[in-house]
């Protein structure tokens, strides 16, 4: 008997239809004699919504309590995708994050899981259940809720599928694979069959928004194979783990950056020019991706795009 790890995305799961649809590839597998977890996600843009309601009551929502409005949206996808279950003939059993064992540190929404004990979920899958259990969540030493950044739930099906020494992790969402580029963006884009984890781990840090990037370190760690496979077709996927192919070049990944470069000689042996340039970043709670400074330039590169009245601020530290 092999124990699959399942988990559907938001849009996997945004209505009943797709509901259905999803509970009925569960059930196919299920069939074939496997032991099946599922890992869901919120319902569609469930989060997103979430978050502004907080946002509407507060301007800076207190962080504890905002992981407690935020893991509902995972709630109610696991029991409605339960109750379904249970309808069509199967019996299944919904697990919030603290049911299922999964125990993180204190950070407030980016929150990093570290131990599940899975003894609940093994006893209910010995019973013979389907066990449906919510993504993106977890308990810390407070017995306080708490979320795993935007995306988690896929790093709670790996993390999962390495607590029960799954055979393999599948990760369904309405795209098949991943490409040798952005689609939206590149015409001609193929399907990858196969990619090793540190291939995608760097299209994951290049800013490709497919999986995310903590749940492909702990499958590398834990050499779990992750598949991922559109919910909506038959389509073989993308498998990644640890094959080695020498030589192959799998994807070209275009990265939104914002560059500020200053330019002049003995740059860098102007410090307190340097350091007044990070007090403007720090102030104005700039991310930074990557800076460098040589002998006449300092440039660096920041995550979102820098309004111009920043740019000015720095000129005018200039002249
Ligand atoms: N629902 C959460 C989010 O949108 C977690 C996830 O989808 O993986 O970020
Ligand atoms: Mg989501």
């Amino acid at each position: 008997m092999e124990t699959l790890v399942l988990k559907f995305g938001g849009s996997s799961v945004a209505d009943n239809e797709k509901l259905k649809l999803v509970a009925q590839k569960i059930i196919d597998l299920y069939k074939k004699k496997n032991k099946i977890v599922v890992i869901v996600s919120a319902q569609g843009k469930t989060t997103d919504k979430l978050i502004e309601e907080a946002h509407s009551l507060s301007k800076n929502p207190d962080n504890r309590e905002l992981d407690v409005l935020l893991s509902t949206g995972e709630q109610i996808s696991i029991a409605k995708l339960s109750i379904l279950l249970n309808e069509m003939g199967y019996h299944s059993i919904s697990l919030t994050g603290w049911q299922a064992g999964i125990y993180t540190n204190n950070t407030n929404q980016n929150a990093v899981i570290e131990e599940i004990n899975a003894k609940r979920i093994n006893e209910e899958l010995e019973k013979g259940k389907i066990v449906i259990i919510a993504g993106f969540q977890g308990y810390n030493e407070k017995l306080d809720i708490t979320t795993l950044g935007r995306g988690g739930s896929d790093t709670t099906a790996v993390a999962i599928a390495t607590a029960l020494k799954a055979q393999k992790c599948y990760i369904f969402s309405d795209v098949d694979g991943i490409y040798t580029g952005d689609p939206n963006q590149i015409e001609n884009t193929k399907k990858l069959s196969k990619l090793t984890y540190k291939e995608m781990l760097e299209i994951s840090s290049e800013g490709a928004k497919v999986l995310h990037g903590r749940c492909v370190e702990i499958a590398e760690k834990y050499k779990i194979p992750i598949i991922t496979k559109s919910t909506f077709n038959e389509n073989s996927g993308t498998i990644i783990s640890d094959i080695i192919e020498e030589n192959t070049i799998k994807s070209v990944v275009k990265k939104q950056i914002s560059r500020i470069s200053i330019i002049g000689t003995g740059i860098i042996r102007n410090i307190e020019f340097i350091k007044k340039i990070m007090d403007i970043i720090t102030a104005n709670k700039l991310e930074m991706l990557e800076c460098n400074i040589s002998e006449s330039k300092i440039s660096i590169d920041f995550k979102n795009e820098i309004p111009n009245n920043i740019l000015a601020l720095i000129h005018d530290e200039i002249h």
